[in-house]
């Protein structure tokens, strides 16, 4: 079963004059446990969207999503909001830390451990992200790298099923980028799926697989060697995927 998934997804966003903008275009796109896939395209190509979709961040305008094999639009909000902190690490492009709390603290907040486990937890995390030293720093006394590995740390605190990185090496220099690579590395041992957007070819080389978005059109965005396919079977493949006993 696929980490996450998704079946004919369209998203329009109301444009200012007369056309909707079409930010993903019938986007058929899985990602197996383990896997890496890196996704790259121009920018307003919808890579942006794709994760935030694939996030639960936002809500596609057409077609299904599917997360550990469950169809998220059967979810309430409520079953959605844990399935989402529960499964899923984010990591945005402009890190959204919170500015007056520590590095550590900033790794710690979306935990529901007792706060003492939590911040041993983050310290361990940034530990190996090299801020072992940096732990109660403030996000304004951080150099963009280090910033970027608080959040993916955070991103990782709750051990997601996914996680999910805007361009996760974009202000690293190579050495670090090589450190983040290894911890993806590492969280994908674990059966940790990785989707990362990327303008680097050393992210590339790393993947497992690499998709393209053009115009909201995605290429290769469903494994080679799956049973999903295009077109009339992938309504039954989809029905049986919603079957809850299936799981
Ligand atoms: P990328 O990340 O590849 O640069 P995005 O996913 O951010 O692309 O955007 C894809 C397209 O959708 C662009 O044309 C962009 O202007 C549009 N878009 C993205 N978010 C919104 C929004 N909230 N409202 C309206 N249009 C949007
Ligand atoms: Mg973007």
């Amino acid at each position: 079963m696929y980490s996450v998934e998704l079946r004919g997804v369209t998203k329009r966003y109301p444009g200012g004059g007369a056309e909707p903008v079409v930010a993903l275009d019938d986007v058929d796109f899985a990602v197996e446990p383990g896997e890496f896939v890196a996704v790259v395209g121009p920018s307003g190509s919808g890579k942006s969207t794709l994760l935030n979709v694939l996030g639960l961040l936002d809500d596609p305008t057409e077609g299904w999503r599917l997360l550990d094999g469950t169809d998220v639009t059967e979810l309430t909000v409520a079953e959605r909001t844990a399935a989402r902190k529960e499964s899923i690490g984010f990591v945005f492009q402009d890190f959204h830390l919170l500015p007056t709390l520590t590095a550590v603290e900033n790794v710690a907040l979306p935990t529901a451990f007792d706060p003492g486990d939590a911040s041993d937890r983050a310290a361990d995390l940034l530990g190996r992200f090299g801020l072992g030293d940096r732990l109660d720093h403030e996000p304004s006394e951080l150099s963009g790298g280090q910033k970027q590995r608080v959040a993916i740390a955070r991103a990782l605190i709750n051990e997601p099923a996914v996680l999910l990185a805007d361009e996760p090496t974009g202000n690293l220099d190579t050495e670090t980028g090589e450190s983040i690579l290894a911890e993806f590395e590492r969280v994908k041992t674990e059966g940790v799926a990785v989707v990362a957007v990327t303008h680097d070819p050393l992210v590339e080389e790393f993947a497992d697989r690499v998709v393209e978005l053009t115009d909201g059109v995605l290429i290769g965005g469903v494994p080679a060697e799956s049973d999903a396919t295009d077109g009339p079977q992938s309504d039954r493949d989809a029905e049986s995927a919603l079957t809850p006993g299936d799981r």
